[in-house]
């Protein structure tokens, strides 16, 4: 039995720890904060309830697994898993509406056939085929395996199939997810549906590799999920299952240093001054502040540099208390399109430069009793994509923000501002950048640091390293270090 320290009490550090302690090690998780979860969080205020975090789950097979791995108790007894339908409206910068079933490739390509145009439905159907074979390639070692020693190879070849596109005598391929939108799905509307899921993970369409495919294929094929009582409902099953398995959590516990002896990491040293030894250290925080802990680089030549991983975009967030029910046939999410596509991307580009766009805002509106006080109210959160340093502690930019999302919003939530009883914002200033999945090509920059470092008995875990961020990503790094911490560096992945 080894002693290991966690830090941090994110999702990919819980699921690390609750492996690790069903492995028969004795595991402590430290955590600065006063609870949980990390950035799946719940704000509260006069019986209204919002996820300030994730507000649907992508792969729930991450977590199913989780659970099995760790107990006798399946995810679907400890939470109410309900898949979402549709799984999005989408209402186009033209004012065209089209809500998408849920996991039904046939009903996805009926729907958008019969409101965008005949062919359109196929052309996003062939789409997806393309992006199932980006998937096929990419899912082990982008999801399921450690990062491979010889990364470069997923950093050079972009899995994604794209179709040649002739113009003017030469002959190209879509590299770029824009590109794949203008030259193989010929319809605005299409283009901006799937430039819609690169923002939804802060990844900006023009930039993003084709290999990008693959997010909205997850969608299509495994379908989104809903946690009723609201996301964090999910964590705190993490958190409880954790616990029965014996993790220790130590709240309002920051670690300030980690503590190497021998050339191998020893334990770790808190803000209190007090230090814990350890066989192992877990870091499930940024590799930024990770760095500040350790006396040494933590990678070498070679590994994946940690400055190459993008730094990942923010989110702004409107949390809405509205008076009045939630009318019958409202979609759970709602993706209300920019109606500038390009000036939304050069702002997330260059946020100093030309006027803030109206962004891509998503509308999420449960239809969950437990996050309202009563049936004649509803509680809804906004969302959009922004660039991580823009001067958001500035009031004035934080306003004009919310009014242009309030502005989106009312193509979605009839009556907003009449509706509108308060609202609250969270700024990118206090939640933070949020980093994207790994994806391949992209020369790299779309890869995230290894799981395991060059200080040995010292690992990275949850959304800053590989496979990346987001709930399924972060959970599978989890399952990767522990496999790693149990057999030894040459676990080569989890099914
Ligand atoms: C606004 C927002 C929207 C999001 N939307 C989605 C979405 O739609 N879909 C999706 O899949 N994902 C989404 N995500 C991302 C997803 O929530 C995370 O990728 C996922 O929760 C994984 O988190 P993590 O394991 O990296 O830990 P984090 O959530 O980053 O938690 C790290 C923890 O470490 C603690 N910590 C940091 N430093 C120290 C220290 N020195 N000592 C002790 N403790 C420390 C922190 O307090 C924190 O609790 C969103 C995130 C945010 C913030």
């Amino acid at each position: 039995m080894a002693r290991i320290v966690v830090i941090g009490a994110g999702m990919g550090a819980m699921a690390c720890a609750a492996r690790l302690a069903v492995a028969g090690h004795r595991v402590t998780v430290y955590e600065r904060g006063d609870t949980y979860g990390g950035a799946v969080r719940r704000f509260e205020r006069d019986g209204f309830a919002f996820d300030t975090g994730p507000g649907l789950l992508p792969l729930p097979a991450v977590y199913r697994d989780l659970f099995l791995k760790t107990g006798k108790e399946p995810l679907e007894d400890l939470v109410e898993l309900v898949q979402v339908d549709p799984a999005a409206r989408h209402v186009f910068a033209d004012g065209t509406r089209v809500d998408l079933p849920n996991a039904s490739r046939a009903g996805v390509v009926a729907a958008l056939d019969e409101t965008l145009g005949a062919g359109a439905g196929q052309r996003w159907g062939d789409f997806l085929v393309r992006a199932r074979e980006a998937w096929d390639r990419t899912r082990r070692p982008l999801l399921e395996e450690p990062l491979w020693p010889n990364w470069q190879v997923l950093a050079e070849r972009e899995p994604y199939p794209s179709v040649p596109h002739k113009k003017l005598l030469r002959t190209r391929r879509a590299a770029t997810l824009a590109e794949v939108g203008a030259w193989e799905l010929r319809d605005a509307r299409l283009a901006e549906l799937l430039a819609s899921h690169a923002l939804a993970y802060g990844l900006d369409p023009r930039t993003a590799p084709a290999s990008a495919a693959v997010l909205p294929y997850m969608e299509h094929a495994f379908g989104t999920w809903y946690v009723r009582g609201g996301m964090r409902e999910l964590a705190r099953a993490v958190y409880e299952r954790c616990v029965r398995r014996r993790v220790e959590f130590v709240f309002g516990a920051e670690v300030t240093r980690v503590v190497e002896k021998d050339g191998r990491a020893a334990g770790v040293e808190l803000a209190d001054g007090s230090a814990v030894e350890a066989d192992q250290v877990v870091a499930g925080v940024d590799p930024a502040l990770l760095g500040a802990l350790t006396d040494r680089p933590l990678d070498g030549e070679g590994d994946v540099p940690a400055g190459l991983a993008p730094s990942g975009a923010a989110r702004f967030t409107v949390l809405l208390a509205l008076r009045g029910a939630r009318e019958a046939g409202t979609a759970h999410r709602t993706v209300v399109h920019s109606p500038d596509s390009a000036a939304e991307s050069d702002f997330l580009a260059a946020p100093g430069g030309a006027a803030q766009p109206r962004p891509t805002v998503t509308v999420y509106r449960p239809g969950d009793p437990a996050l309202r006080p009563d049936d004649a109210h509803e509680s809804a959160v906004l969302r959009a994509t922004v660039p991580v340093d823009a001067g958001w502690e500035d009031p004035e930019r934080a306003a004009r923000t919310t009014e242009l999302m309030l502005d989106a919003a009312s193509a979605a939530i009839p009556d907003l501002r009449e509706r509108l009883l308060w609202h609250e914002v969270v700024t990118p200033d206090r939640a933070g950048a949020v980093p994207a999945p790994s994806l391949a090509a992209g020369d790299g920059r779309f890869l995230h640091p290894a799981n395991s470092t060059r200080l040995p008995g010292l690992y990275r875990v949850g959304g800053w390293a590989h496979p990346g961020g987001g709930l399924p990503h972060a959970g599978m790094s989890g399952a990767l270090v522990a496999g790693l911490v149990v057999e030894g560096p040459e676990f080569r992945g989890s099914r």
